[in-house]
Order: C-alpha cells, then sequence, then structure tokens
C-alpha cells in the first residue's frame, strides 16, 4: 500500500520522504496542476524503468522531464529564441517544449526513447519545489495504467496504482485537469504535437505565429505511443450526442437539447456554464464518475472546439476510438 503525504498539511516531510524516495529510485505520485504524474529520477535508468513497468507503458513512448525553472532546464535543453519566448511566459505552467538535448545532459536515454530531443515541463506549485531540493529532473507521465484514464487527484492514483508504488503525494484535485500542451519548434515553424491544458492562441499570441497542427491521418503514425485509443473507460464513448437512451449516462457541456434525458442512467455536468476551464478540470474525474454508474456508454454533447476545447476534445476522441 502507498504512503500518504498531504503536502498543504505536512509541506516539509512530504519534500524529505519524497527526496529519499526518489533517491532511491523509486517512483512516487506527484500532483502538478495538469494531472498527477508517476514520477521518478530522469537520470535514473532504473528508476525509468519502474515508471514503464508500473504503467505498462510502451517503452518507445518518451516521457516528459521536469524541471524547477528556466535555468535548470538550459542545463539539459539548447533553446531557440521562439522557445525560450514561451518559457519565460508560461512557465511554470501547462506547456512542454520539446527541445534538442544537450549532449552528456545525463537524462537517460531511456527517458526519452533514444531521441535526441527532450520534452521539458516546469510545473506549478510544490512539484516545482520538490524538484528544485532533489536537483534533478523528474521523468513523469501521468500516474495511471497507459491507456487509461489520467489521475486527476490522489485517490485517483491510488485506486489505479496504489498497490504498485510506495508514495502518493495529495495537493487535492488537479487544477487545470488536462495534460500540458506540447510544443516543439522546427525549421523556424512552430508545431502543436499535443493540444492540451494552455491553450493554443495564447502560445500564437506570445510567439506571434500560428502553430501547425499535425494532419489527422498521420498523427498515429508519427507518434504511436500517442494511439487512437487512449485515456479509455471501461464504458464505451460516445460523442456529440443530441439524445440519450436508457443504458447511457450522459456527460454534458453547458445547456443542449437533448432528447429522452429522462432515460438516461445519469446525467452529469461538466460545466453547466459553458466555461472550458471548468470542463478540462472536471472532465477525467467525471469520467471515472460515468463509468462508476455502470451504464454501458458515455454519451457526451458537443464540446466546442476553441480555447481549451481543443484539448478536451483530443481526448475524448481517444477516448471514444475503437480499442484494441
Ligand atoms: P505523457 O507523458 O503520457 O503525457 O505523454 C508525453 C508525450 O510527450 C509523448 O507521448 C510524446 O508524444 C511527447 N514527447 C515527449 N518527449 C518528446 C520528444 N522528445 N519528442 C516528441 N514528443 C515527445
Ligand atoms: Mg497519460
Amino acid at each position: 500500500m502507498a504512503r500518504h503525504i498531504d503536502i498543504l498539511e505536512h509541506p516539509q516531510t512530504a519534500i524529505e520522504v519524497a527526496t529519499v524516495t526518489l533517491a532511491e529510485g523509486l517512483p512516487i505520485g506527484l500532483p502538478t496542476e495538469t494531472v498527477y504524474g508517476l514520477a521518478a529520477d530522469a537520470t535514473n535508468p532504473t528508476a525509468i524503468t519502474r515508471i514503464y513497468e508500473t504503467k505498462g507503458r510502451p517503452r518507445f513512448n518518451p516521457l516528459i522531464c521536469h524541471m524547477s525553472d528556466l535555468a535548470m532546464a538550459e542545463r539539459y535543453a539548447v533553446f531557440d529564441l521562439v522557445s525560450r519566448k514561451l518559457a519565460e511566459a508560461f512557465w511554470p505552467g501547462p506547456l512542454t517544449l520539446v527541445l534538442p538535448l544537450r549532449p552528456d545532459s545525463g537524462i537517460h536515454p531511456l527517458a526519452t526513447a533514444g531521441l535526441d530531443t527532450v520534452g521539458i515541463r516546469v510545473p506549478q506549485g510544490f512539484a516545482g519545489e520538490l524538484i528544485r531540493a532533489f536537483d534533478r529532473p523528474l521523468a513523469a507521465p501521468s500516474a495511471n495504467t497507459s491507456g487509461k484514464i489520467s489521475a486527476t487527484s490522489a485517490d485517483h492514483v491510488d485506486d489505479d496504482l496504489g498497490e504498485r508504488i510506495t508514495l502518493i503525494l495529495d495537493a487535492g484535485a488537479s487544477i487545470v485537469g488536462v495534460e500540458s500542451t506540447i510544443v516543439k519548434v522546427e525549421d523556424g515553424e512552430l508545431r502543436l504535437l499535443r493540444p492540451g491544458g494552455l491553450a493554443a492562441s495564447e502560445i500564437e499570441r506570445v510567439a506571434g505565429k500560428p502553430l501547425k497542427r499535425r494532419k489527422k491521418a498521420s498523427a498515429a503514425i508519427e507518434a504511436p505511443g500517442m494511439l487512437a485509443s487512449h485515456y479509455a473507460p471501461g464504458a464505451a464513448v460516445r460523442l456529440d450526442a443530441t439524445d440519450v437512451s436508457a443504458n447511457e449516462t450522459l456527460i454534458r457541456f453547458g445547456t443542449p437539447e437533448i432528447a429522452g434525458i429522462d432515460k438516461a442512467v445519469a446525467v452529469l455536468d461538466l460545466s453547466a456554464t459553458g466555461d472550458l476551464s471548468e470542463a478540462a478540470a472536471n472532465l477525467f474525474d467525471f469520467m471515472k464518475r460515468a463509468d462508476a454508474t455502470g451504464a454501458a456508454t458515455i454519451a457526451f454533447s458537443h464540446i466546442p472546439d476553441e480555447g481549451l476545447g481543443e484539448a478536451i476534445n483530443d481526448r475524448l476522441r481517444r477516448a471514444a476510438a475503437p480499442r484494441e
């Protein structure tokens, strides 16, 4: 069973126990503003191997390395002007930059899946403080079994991985609720590798240039780790529902017209006021709750594709994708 430490009540104990655990090469459940991470020392191959094993994650899928600040990040990766501008504007925050790795950076190739680039993020709050105390980058994917719904609370982490890890730090619900936006500067162009908790329009405003989206068809080939089916609940998922039937739980956004709503197993409101940030923060928790209603299918009403809606719809399309 994993030990839980509340970081608001016992911040110093949390730092002390976490740094000792990480130094032993063990992964921990770590709260961040995006989702809970399964964090381990990015320079230690045994520790990174444990992340992949604990999650059942394919090893060709690189991990994001978390740093305490831009100065630390510059010790591990080479920043171009646009990437530095984005880092200065949005770190700490839900933005990951994919950058050339410095030779002899010390980040183990297992963390980057052998690539010559590294995905780097500076998380807000406690996670950043812990990294500062540990003074090494932490590789951290979301703290859930690979392919399943991401964890946004310590209890989610415990339910899924509690038997397989020794320590979970608890900071309550993640405030952003979806993973970071991943961006890469390539040949002077800004590419969006994954929509996430920082809206694309914000990035474009600071960079002064448009974000190029991946072509949908090539996405699966370029990044097999981000396979079509991901974020999958036990129930089937149906999108853009305008009606609901007796074996379905409905997750609503705003106040849509839904035919047959009285028949639904349950109805959950992601955001009754149509606030996309609130919807993102609720998304994974509500998917788990909808799953727990026992409905055969979770039906989602339409969610607009603007702002954080782009990240929400990306996750929902994967949740709805055919399973292997
Ligand atoms: P996750 O840890 O599940 O939030 O996913 C991390 C994602 O970051 C991976 O699936 C990759 O798509 C992306 N990523 C991490 N590092 C790199 C990199 N060096 N190059 C390209 N993509 C990366
Ligand atoms: Mg994940």
